[in-house]
């Protein structure tokens, strides 16, 4: 996690890597015990919600397209989310952009409530229900993009 140097300053950064893995990495699922593993997960999210970098942390994860962790204190169907709601908000996030990671911060930064949606959204069962129309819309959207995009 804090291996990345983009994350040095982020509030993880002061645990040790093993400790890290278990909280927000793969390493979470050799913990046996269900109940531990949420206790593990949940301070992550706590700490990734206080963390002033959180931000940050998540534009570049999503630009980055990171297939694994709780980055951000969002897993990786949450994060998808977000990246939906911030190109349906207009955020240019085409990877000729070279601003695209600092627009999407700047996005994120004046929608901290979107990152509380996104990770109920994943979550819950009427979550899911909304994630599978907006991910419906998002793929029309792109459709229709992509058939407006000159040959
Ligand atoms: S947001 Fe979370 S994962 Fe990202 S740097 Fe901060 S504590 Fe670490």
């Amino acid at each position: 996690m804090s291996g990345d140097p983009n994350r040095v300053a982020g509030v993880c950064s002061g645990l040790p890597l093993g400790i890290q893995d278990l909280m927000w990495g793969t390493d979470n699922e050799r913990v046996r015990n269900k109940s531990d593993r949420r206790i593990l997960k949940s301070t992550a999210r706590i700490l990734c919600d206080m963390c002033p970098i959180q931000a940050e942390c998540l534009a570049q994860s999503i630009i980055g397209r990171e297939q694994h962790s709780r980055i951000g204190g969002i897993d990786v169907k949450a994060r998808r989310l977000l990246r939906h709601r911030a190109e349906a908000d207009g955020v240019d996030l085409d990877p000729s952009n070279p601003a695209r990671t600092r627009n999407l911060t700047s996005w994120i930064r004046d929608h901290p409530e979107l990152v509380r949606e996104v990770r109920e959204q994943s979550s819950t069962r009427e979550g899911r229900r909304r994630r599978s129309e907006d991910q419906y819309a998002y793929r029309q959207r792109k459709t229709v993009e992509s058939a407006q995009r000159p040959e």
